[in-house]
């Protein structure tokens, strides 16, 4: 998308595609046959790669050792990188880490910074962000049971969390927990508080399972449950109460990230439903593209992929110029537009490639089971819809 690339993410580009595809997409076939552990040893090689390159951490300010990129510079890499699962990780900038940075670097105090924040962007430690419950409807984040209770310099903190992703193998996490539970406003009541993973008073329950799936280290999403878990005061991020607040700007850069990656698996998926399309013969000399049918799925996939680009990217220069909070509504409308989207062109993909497209022969099956909750993480659609819906009514009434 030319239009929205400035030089220098023009430049960057096209050496962010030669590791991609050189170095990162040949190692996937680990990844699908859950071979971790010498999967790890590569990626371990490519991130090394990848910082002797400069391209480490493209998200962070040059002084962190980032590219000191703008969102929307950031977007396109985030698009590029997305068309491998293993993308984001080789360069650092995957979630939940990526969130986690930004909040520290944003509201941290210096001696967390330093702990916490300043390994983490050289990659040499991993973290997790644990808000959603799970006897609590997580799309109504504001209701909580975890309690952060004051005690000398500490907090104890109680509860019990799920979809933790990311845990297993983290050394800290982020938790959100009640501290100001008789606060008037609800939005006031929760805090963002830091919990190293070796506290005795924190345990990782289990990886759930997903679709099938488990995971292994950084591919899992953990339950947990923080019993008298006892963290100094000075672990707080921000101001007491103000942990949804902090969420809520977490998510809006957050969600440009996932909206380009899930455009990035869109374009890889796409490319490969016109490869098979044009290569599967259904008799000799009739391809699978002489197909309506299949002209269709890619002809409506390429409308709505671009669309989808022009919309997210739109959103992401809005939020480069006038902040987050200006841009909710739009922020809002990619979140489900995107994510459907998403669905569609996946599964279109799998219905050309036949029995093939089911298999983990290659990556189609990986991204239909795991991005299904693209609909439901950081807000499900009706969420998003009836926000949409809410604003544009109110021009009405
Ligand atoms: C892969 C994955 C990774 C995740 N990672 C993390 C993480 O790292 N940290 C973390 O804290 N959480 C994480 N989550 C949790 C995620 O944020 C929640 O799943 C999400 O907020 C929805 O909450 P819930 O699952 O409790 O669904 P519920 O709140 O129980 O909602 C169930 C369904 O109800 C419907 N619904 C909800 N609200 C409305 C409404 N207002 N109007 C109409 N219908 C509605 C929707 O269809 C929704 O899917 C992750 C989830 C997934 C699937």
């Amino acid at each position: 998308m030319e239009t929205f690339q400035t030089k220098r993410i023009k430049d960057l580009l096209p050496k962010i595609k030669s590791i991609l595809e050189e170095d990162i997409i040949p190692i996937e076939k680990l990844f699908l046959q859950g071979k971790y552990q010498e999967l790890q040893q590569e990626l371990d090689n490519i991130r090394e790669k990848v910082k002797t390159n400069g391209l480490w951490a493209p998200h962070l300010e040059e002084q962190d050792g980032g590219l000191g990129l703008t969102l929307t510079e950031f977007a396109h890499i985030s698009e590029l990188l997305g068309k491998s699962p293993l993308g984001h990780y080789c360069f650092n900038c995957q979630a939940p880490d990526i969130g986690n940075m930004e909040l520290l670097h944003g509201h941290a105090s210096a001696v967390l910074k330093d702990k916490y924040f300043t390994p983490l962007a050289k990659g040499d430690i991993r973290s997790c962000f644990a808000m959603t419950e799970p006897e609590l409807a997580g799309s109504n984040p504001v209701m909580m049971n975890t309690t952060a209770v004051k005690d000398g310099d500490d907090y104890i903190i109680n509860g019990h969390k799920w979809f933790t992703s990311s845990a297993d193998g983290a050394d800290f996490t982020i938790v959100m927990a009640n501290t100001n539970p008789d606060a008037e406003s609800k939005y006031k009541r929760a805090s963002m508080i830091i919990v190293p993973l070796d506290n005795p008073g924190y345990r990782l329950i289990r990886n759930i399972p997903i679709m099938g799936d488990t995971g292994e280290g950084y591919f899992t999403h953990g339950e947990v449950r923080f019993d008298d878990c006892r963290v100094p005061q000075a672990n707080l991020i921000g101001d007491e109460g103000e942990g949804f607040t902090l969420a809520q700007e977490r998510l809006g850069p957050g969600r440009i990230h996932h909206c380009m990656r899930w455009i990035g698996i869109c374009e890889r998926a796409f490319a490969m439903m016109c490869k098979r399309a044009v290569k599967r013969e259904l008799s000799p000399g009739i391809p699978l593209a002489t197909k309506q049918s299949v002209q269709n799925w890619i002809a409506d996939s390429r409308a709505e992929i671009n669309a989808a680009r022009f919309m997210v990217l739109h959103t992401a220069v809005k939020i480069d110029n006038e902040g987050a909070k200006a841009a909710r509504i739009e922020i809002s409308t990619i979140k489900f537009f995107v994510a459907n989207i998403l669905q569609k062109v996946l599964d279109r993909a799998i219905q050309t490639h036949g029995g093939l497209g089911i298999t983990d022969d290659t990556v189609l099956a990986y991204w239909f089971r795991h991005e299904r909750a693209a609909r439901i993480y950081d807000g499900p659609d009706e969420v998003h819809k009836a926000a949409l819906a809410r604003r544009i009514l109110k021009d009405y009434q």
